[in-house]
């Protein structure tokens, strides 16, 4: 039987895989991690609200039942297209008759890769549980330090970045400061704590239209977050980020900082041998594969696609369409059909801002506040992965609205040192 290799099984290589249930083909899936991450909901593990089983599950038993896949946890570091075999990390091979590439998207810091450390991204579990700690850390931090100033520092969190995953977070991270911690120090009042959120361009939520963003930045305002648009990060250390506004040059003290600003293509493209879009995109036909290769697809984030003129958001509901896409051109190409091109169904746009505050665009229609809130908890949970996810993912939610509480506060590691240079200028803001 035709063996087809899916490397990477998010929502377009599960989508794939599943399309491909009964086909007669032996089906590999790769995947360097053992779990399928619900990445919508990441924000929430790394705030706390939700514990990682509750939005992932792994590979090996979701596709349990799929008698013609085989799953290997592996991480692949090359493809050949010319001999048809992807090369795994330890230098072993395997060879495909076809090949479904779906390795997603990472963090981009626009040529400041020496932020990363400083200023963390958001993109797996591991992520997560370093931002988790983080946030948390700089609380314990605060309360033990007896310098107001460098206590403030402690107690001012910077998201960069105002797109979808950057309002969540710095949403989520303001209801922990004034909400979750309450009564809970005893030196100092996380009431007290600042939330900045900084953003080059004008407007939050950039994907959305004017209105909504704006709805979404007075929802913010209310919630306590101090939002700064038109302004473009030039610097981040330890102690502090900045960046420049129409004011001019700003310091902004901060020891907790959050990256949502970029995101580049998987460098597994690369591999592909193809001149890559600025993005380090792969650049594929409407049938979703390469040129000159019509057994290789790439789907996802990965992609750069166009349909019906329009370029395709990297969002899930692209990546799962795609992934069944490709699994029914692999069909036609195996029976001598013609391929199907990929035309993309825009179901709308949701981002969450807060307890009862989110904005949504479903066809023309637009709404904010308490409905969008509640339409956005529902269609997470609904697309959730497994029943058991489901209902971990409600109870949970239900016990947060009702207590304030989050479930997910234990961090495992040891106290480190702080940094604790000596403070070389006096912060402005
Ligand atoms: C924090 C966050 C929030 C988001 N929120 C939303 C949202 O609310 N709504 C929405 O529609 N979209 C959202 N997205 C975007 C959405 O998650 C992506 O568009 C979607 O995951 C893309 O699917 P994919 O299959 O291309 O890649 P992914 O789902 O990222 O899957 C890629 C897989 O490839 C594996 N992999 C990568 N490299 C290798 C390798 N070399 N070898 C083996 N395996 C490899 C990875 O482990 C991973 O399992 C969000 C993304 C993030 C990060």
């Amino acid at each position: 039987m035709p063996h087809v290799i899916i490397v990477g099984c998010g929502f377009g290589g599960l989508a794939a895989a599943r399309a491909l249930a009964g086909a007669k083909v032996d089906i590999t899936m790769i995947d360097r991690s053992n779990h399928h991450l619900f990445q919508p909901l990441l924000y929430q593990v790394a705030t706390a609200g939700l514990s990682a089983p509750a939005i992932s599950a792994p590979i090996r038993s979701i596709l349990a039942e799929q008698r013609n896949v085989t799953s290997l946890m592996a991480a692949v570091a090359d493809i050949d297209v010319a001999r048809k075999t992807v090369v795994l990390e330890d230098g072993s091979e395997i060879a495909y008759d076809y090949l479904i590439v779906a390795a997603g998207s990472t963090h981009s810091y626009f040529g400041h890769d020496e932020w990363a450390p400083l200023a963390p991204g958001l993109k797996t579990l591991e992520d997560a549980f370093d931002i988790r700690r983080r946030i948390l850390m700089a609380f314990e931090y605060a309360e033990r330090e007896d310098d107001p100033v460098r206590r403030a520092e402690w107690l001012t969190f910077t998201v960069i970045g105002a797109g979808a995953t950057g309002v969540e977070m710095a949403g989520t991270l303001i209801e922990i400061a004034r909400h979750t911690l309450r009564g809970e120090f005893r030196r100092i009042d996380p009431h007290q704590a600042n939330v900045v959120l900084l953003e080059g361009s004008d407007r939050v939520l950039a994907a959305f239209p004017p209105d909504l963003s704006e709805k979404a930045r007075m929802q913010l305002v209310k919630l306590g977050v101090d939002v700064r648009t038109g302004s473009r990060v030039t610097g981040i250390d330890q102690e502090c980020v900045r960046y420049t506004d129409r004011d001019g040059d700003q310091r902004l003290a901060s020891r907790t900082v959050i990256w949502s600003a970029g995101v580049a293509a998987s460098p597994l493209g690369k591999a592909l041998n193809v001149p890559l879009d600025r993005a380090g995109r792969v650049p594929v036909g409407g049938e979703l594969s390469i040129p000159g290769h019509p057994e290789v697809f790439v789907i996802g984030d990965l992609a750069a696609v166009t349909s019906e003129g329009k370029p395709v958001p990297g969002v899930s509901p692209a990546a799962k369409q795609m992934g069944r896409v490709a699994a029914r051109n692999i069909l036609a190409h195996i029976a001598g059909k013609a391929p199907q091109n990929f035309v993309y169904q825009d179901y709308g746009s949701l981002a969450t801002i807060g307890r009862k505050a989110a904005v949504a665009m479903v066809g023309k229609l637009k709404f904010s506040g308490y409905p969008a809130w509640l339409f956005w908890l529902f269609i997470h949970v609904y697309f959730l992965i497994g029943f058991r996810n489901r209902l971990m993912v409600m109870t949970d939610w239900a016990w947060a609205y009702l207590t304030f509480k989050r479930s997910a506060r234990v961090i495992s590691s040891a106290i480190d040192t702080p940094p604790s240079k000596p403070r070389d200028e006096a912060p402005t803001s």
